[in-house]
């Protein structure tokens, strides 16, 4: 299994595929732990690296994960399949985008695609949402000095998303210093 994660990790950077930053998946894996986390929804699987070790963390935890690149939804299967996690890890192979979540619930809601959109994610009717990459490289926070109009766009995005995140009525949300920052929201109502 450690073998497996240091050929996954060594791709990812041959490849230029973003995955998490290790203290941001140790955290989860903690979260997994310490909150007996059974079910889980990722948003961007990518080739399977924090879908393998979310799964790994508990005994009884099961994880959807969803992937629109084909590429990296055929390499994420082969992942899982070497990991011996495939009756633990279902991949999906679609647009999140087009995910119909109403009513849906899962203890655990794990955002890391889609930024534009990240707030369609918020119809878990129970449990957390958490979301990777709200610092994006230092970038958040200046978006008006960023030259590409591309870059910026994206990280005004995330700007906006963290505003939602300040102001929504129904989640509270903790918002950590850890790899590129994370953050962990809560239904109020459900403390
Ligand atoms: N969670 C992965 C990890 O840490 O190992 C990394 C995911 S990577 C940062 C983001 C992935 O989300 C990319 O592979 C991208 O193709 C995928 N993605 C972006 N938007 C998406 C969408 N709307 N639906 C499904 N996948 C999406």
């Amino acid at each position: 299994m450690k073998e497996n994660i240091l050929e996954i990790e060594k791709y990812a950077k041959e490849n230029n595929v973003p995955i998490i930053e290790k203290d941001s998946i140790c955290y989860i894996m903690q979260y997994i732990k310490e909150h007996n986390v059974k079910s889980i929804l990722e948003i961007g699987s990518a080739i399977g690296y924090s879908s393998i070790l979310m799964a790994s963390s508990n005994p009884d935890t099961v994880v959807t994960t969803i992937e629109r690149d084909e590429q990296r939804y055929m390499e994420c299967l082969k992942n899982i399949k070497k990991c011996g996690l495939d009756k633990k890890i279902n991949v999906v192979y679609q647009d999140a985008l087009e995910l119909n979540l109403t009513g849906v619930s899962y203890d655990l809601i794990f955002i890391d695609a889609a930024k534009g959109q990240y707030t369609k994610f918020f119809l878990n009717k129970g449990g957390v949402i958490i979301t990777d990459n709200l610092k994006f490289h230092g970038y958040v926070g200046k978006s008006e000095t960023i030259e590409s109009k591309n870059l910026r766009q994206l990280v005004s995005k995330i700007e906006s998303y963290i505003d939602f995140l300040k102001n929504n009525d129904e989640f509270e949300t903790e918002f950590l210093n850890i790899g590129d920052g994370i953050s962990v929201s809560k239904r109020k109502n459900e403390k």
